[in-house]
C-alpha cells in the first residue's frame, strides 16, 4: 500500500498549556515530510474526527498519526477502517500532563517542547514501516467443544456450551459421569438462604447431559492425542475410538485429596483417624462407624490437614471448612446425642457461605475452636487430640471416637504419570502449570486461560473450590471456549489482545533454524520440522512478540509491530549535544501494567523526568538486544525496561516475557562492553498496577537518572 501520512495533533485537554503545537506541526511537515498535518482543539470530538475522515476521503490519507491522548483511550473513535493504519503518540500523558507547563508569560518549557517534538518524529518514523493487519483464516473451522472430565465442572461446561447451540464431545475416563461429587451424601447449599445442607444434585446434571442431543459422551475413555490449533484441533480418543475435530477445549479433570500418608503428625496412621473423603463415603452408604463397627458419639474434625502448611500445601484449599461443617451435620442427624468438634486454624467459608457456617455454629452439639493441633494419639480406646493456643488461651485435649482429617485439594495434573491431553506440540504433551500444579496461566487477570491457547481450565483442576463454585467456573470456561471458536473463525486473536489480527511471521529465508523462537514461545505456538525450522500455528499465538525478541537473526515480524519499526523510533529521537547537558534515556514500557501506571501518573499530574522517551512494548519479552545497541550507538545515555514482576508469582500477562527480557539483559554486557560503556546504563525494573501512585515510578526514574550522572554522557553522542 502506498502510504499517505497525515499527522493530527490535538491541542485540547490542556495539551497546549504545555506544548507549542505549531512547533510540532513544523516537525511533522518540514522534517518528517508528512503529507498532511493539522491541529484541532478537540480531536476526539465529532468535528475533530470529521477533519480526519474528510482527509481520508478527499486527500487520500491512509496512515494516521494521532498525537493526542494515550493509545488506551478512544480506540474506537480513532479507527478509520480496515484499509487505514493508525498510530497513537500519547503526547497528552507522556508530555503535557507529566512535564513542565508553559510559564506565567506563556512561554513553553524547552524540555517539554523537545519531548513533544520527539514523539512526532518517533511515531511518523514508526508508521512508515507499518502494514495493515490481515486476519488469519483457517481453511476450515470446527465449532464444537471438547470437554475433558465428566465431573460436575465438565458436565456443566458441556451443558452450557450445548445450550448455547454448540456440539460437545465429553470425555470421561471412568465408566460413568458424575465425578467425585457423585459420592457426596449431601451438598453445601448452592443458593440462599444458605442455611442447611441440600440433597446431592449430581444425578440431575448427569441426566440432563445424557438427555442433551448436542452432547456426545465418551465414558471409559481418555485422550489419545490432540493436534492442531484453536478452531482446528484434531482429537483422537482412546476407549471410544472416536476421532473428531474441535474448535476449543475445556479441561475439567478435577482434583484429588492431598496424600494423607504424609500427615502422620495428625495421626493419619491411627485406626480411627480417617479423611473427609472416607467419612463422606461412609455417610453416603448410611453407616458412619468406627473401626470396630460402633457408631461414634464424638467426632473431631481437624482442619487444614495439609492445607495452609508450608510443609505440605501452602495454599488454602477453600473447601475443607465447608466440608467439615457439612459433615458435622451428618453426625448430628445420625445421632442427636453425638457431638462434633471442629478444630480450625482459620474458619474459611467464602462469600455467602458465612450464613451456612453460622447456622452450623448455632447447633449446640457442634463445638468449634480455633487452635493448633499438637498431637493425635490413641488413648484407652479413644483418639486424643491435643490442641494448643485455643481462643481461651488454654491448651486442651479432646477425646473422641473418630477423628476426621479435612484434607486439602490437589489438582489431578500434579500427578506426573497422568497425561490428560497428549498435545502433539513441540513443547510437550501437557500444559505448563503454576507453582502449585494448577494449569492456569495467570493468578490474577485471566481466569480459565491456560498457557495453551484455546484450552481452558475449569473447576478444581484450575483452582481449589467447592462444587457449587465449580459449576459457576465451568460456565465461565464454556463461554471462553465459545469466544475462542467465534473469534478464531473470524481470524482474530482471542486473548489477551482480543480482536488483534497480527500474527508472527518469520522470514524463513534468513532463519538459521536456531530454535530459539520455538523454545521461548510461552504458549507453545510454534512447532518445528525435523531441521528445526519454525512452523507457526498462528491461532495458538498471542502476539506477545517474545519470539521477535528472542530471534538472533531478527527475522520475526508482525504487520504492525517489528524490530525495524521500533528501531526507527529509537533512531528518530533527537539527541542533544553533550554540552547541552540534556541526557536522553529510552524507557521500553510494558503496555499491560507499566503504561497504565504512567497514564495514572498523568491523571494525577505527577511531574516526571523530561529526558525520558517512552516506547510501549506488547510485553518486555519483545525486547531484542538490537534495541540496546541501536539506542547506545545513537547516543542515548541509558535504557530502562519497565515491566511486570517475574518469577513464581509472576504478573507478566504473557507469563515469561519479563523473565526472558531479564535473562537477555544479563547477556547484554557483551554488547555494551564492545561499545566500551558501563553495563549499568541498561536496567530492568518491575512496575505493577499497584505502583500507580506518585511514589514508585518517578523514584525509579529519578534514581536511574542520578546513577547515569555518575557515568557521564554517552560518548557516542554526535556520531
Ligand atoms: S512468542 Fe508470542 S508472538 Fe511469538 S509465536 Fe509465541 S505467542 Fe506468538
Ligand atoms: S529464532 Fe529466528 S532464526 Fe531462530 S529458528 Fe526462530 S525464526 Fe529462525
Amino acid at each position: 500500500m502506498e502510504k499517505k501520512i497525515g499527522v493530527y495533533i490535538c491541542s485540547g485537554c490542556d495539551i497546549d498549556k504545555a506544548i507549542d503545537v505549531e512547533g510540532l506541526e513544523k516537525v511533522a511537515t518540514n522534517e518528517m515530510k508528512a503529507a498532511v498535518c493539522k491541529t484541532h482543539p478537540f480531536l476526539c470530538s465529532q468535528a475533530g474526527l470529521q477533519v480526519m475522515k474528510d482527509d481520508q476521503n478527499n486527500e487520500g490519507v491512509n496512515s494516521f498519526v494521532v498525537a493526542a491522548c494515550s493509545a488506551r483511550y478512544h480506540q474506537e473513535d480513532f479507527d478509520f477502517g480496515a484499509e487505514s493504519i493508525v498510530v497513537r503518540a500519547g503526547i497528552r500523558e507522556m508530555v503535557a500532563w507529566t512535564l513542565e507547563l508553559r510559564n506565567e508569560e506563556g512561554v513553553v518549557n524547552e524540555d517539554t517542547q523537545m519531548a513533544g517534538e520527539d514523539y512526532i518524529r518517533m511515531y511518523v518514523a514508526r508508521i512508515k514501516g507499518q502494514n495493515i493487519p490481515q486476519p488469519y483464516l483457517l481453511e476450515s473451522t470446527d465449532k464444537s467443544v471438547l470437554v475433558v472430565g465428566g465431573g460436575v465442572a465438565g458436565m456443566t461446561s458441556a451443558l452450557e456450551a450445548a445450550k448455547a447451540g454448540y456440539d460437545v464431545n465429553l470425555v470421561e475416563k471412568t465408566d460413568k459421569l458424575g465425578g467425585y461429587a457423585a459420592g457426596y451424601k449431601s451438598m453445601v447449599p448452592p443458593q440462599p438462604p444458605y442455611l442447611g445442607v441440600v440433597p446431592n444434585y449430581v444425578a440431575d446434571i448427569v441426566s440432563e447431559v445424557e438427555g442433551n442431543g448436542n452432547i456426545t459422551v465418551h465414558t471409559s475413555s481418555t485422550i489419545e492425542s490432540i493436534e492442531g490449533e484453536p478452531g482446528d484441533f484434531t482429537v483422537k480418543v482412546e476407549g471410544s475410538g472416536a476421532e473428531f475435530k474441535s474448535g476449543a477445549i475445556v479441561l475439567a479433570a478435577g482434583s484429588v485429596p492431598y496424600d494423607v500418608s504424609k500427615l502422620t503428625h495428625l495421626g493419619s496412621d491411627l485406626d480411627n483417624v480417617i479423611t473427609s473423603a472416607e467419612f463422606e463415603a461412609m455417610a453416603k452408604s448410611g453407616a458412619i462407624k468406627t473401626k470396630d463397627g460402633q457408631s461414634p458419639k464424638s467426632v473431631v474434625f481437624i482442619q487444614c490437614a495439609g492445607s495452609c502448611d508450608p510443609d505440605h500445601l501452602p495454599y488454602c484449599s477453600s473447601t475443607c471448612c465447608l466440608t467439615s461443617l457439612k459433615q458435622a451435620s451428618y453426625i448430628r442427624e445420625m445421632d442427636p446425642e453425638a457431638k462434633a468438634y471442629i478444630v480450625y486454624k482459620n474458619m474459611r467459608t467464602p462469600g455467602q457461605y458465612e450464613d451456612f457456617y453460622k447456622s452450623q455454629q448455632d447447633d449446640p452439639g457442634v463445638f468449634l475452636t480455633k487452635g493448633d493441633v499438637s498431637a493425635v494419639k490413641d488413648e484407652s480406646g479413644k483418639v486424643a487430640v491435643d490442641v494448643d493456643n485455643t481462643l481461651l488461651g488454654q491448651d486442651i485435649q479432646i477425646k473422641a471416637d473418630l477423628v476426621v482429617l479435612a484434607t486439602g485439594q490437589v489438582p489431578v495434573t500434579i500427578n506426573e504419570d497422568d497425561s490428560f491431553l497428549n498435545l502433539q506440540y513441540r513443547q510437550g504433551p501437557e500444559m505448563p502449570e503454576l507453582k502449585y500444579g494448577y494449569p492456569d496461566s495467570h493468578f490474577v487477570c485471566f481466569p480459565y486461560e491456560t498457557r495453551r491457547t484455546g484450552i481452558y481450565a475449569a473447576g478444581t483442576v484450575r483452582q481449589s473450590m467447592d462444587v457449587n463454585a465449580a459449576k459457576r467456573d465451568a460456565a465461565g470456561a464454556a463461554l471462553k471456549a465459545i469466544q475462542c471458536i467465534e473469534m478464531t473463525a473470524r481470524g482474530e486473536r482471542v486473548h489477551p489482545r482480543s480482536g488483534d489480527m497480527t500474527f508472527m511471521e518469520p522470514n524463513l529465508q534468513r532463519c538459521t533454524d536456531c530454535k530459539r523462537c520455538t523454545e521461548e514461545c510461552p504458549f507453545g505456538a510454534i512447532d518445528e520440522n525435523e531441521k528445526g525450522t519454525p512452523l507457526p500455528k498462528s491461532a495458538r499465538c498471542r502476539a506477545c512478540g517474545t519470539c521477535m525478541g528472542a530471534c538472533p537473526e531478527r527475522v520475526i515480524s508482525f504487520d504492525d509491530y517489528s524490530i525495524p519499526m521500533l528501531s526507527e523510533m529509537i533512531k528518530a529521537i533527537e539527541i542533544p549535544e553533550e554540552e547541552d547537558e540534556k541526557p536522553r534515556v529510552l524507557a521500553f514500557i510494558c503496555e499491560n501494567d507499566a503504561l497504565p501506571v504512567l497514564d495514572q501518573m498523568a491523571l494525577m499530574r505527577v511531574r516526571m523526568n523530561p529526558y525520558i522517551r517512552y516506547i510501549p512494548l506488547r510485553c518486555l519479552g519483545g525486547n531484542n538486544l538490537v534495541f540496546v545497541s541501536d539506542a547506545l550507538s545513537v547516543g542515548i545515555d541509558g535504557v530502562m525496561y519497565l515491566g511486570c514482576k517475574h518469577g513464581d508469582d509472576y504478573q507478566c500477562h504473557f507469563v515469561k516475557g519479563s523473565e526472558l527480557c531479564n535473562e537477555r539483559l544479563g547477556k547484554v554486557q557483551e554488547t555494551i562492553g564492545r561499545l566500551s560503556l558501563e553495563s549499568e546504563r541498561v536496567q530492568q525494573y518491575e512496575v505493577s498496577m499497584n505502583d500507580a501512585g506518585p511514589e514508585k515510578l518517578p523514584k525509579i526514574i529519578d534514581d536511574f537518572m542520578e546513577e547515569l550522572e555518575d557515568y557521564g554522557p554517552n560518548p557516542f553522542k554526535g556520531f
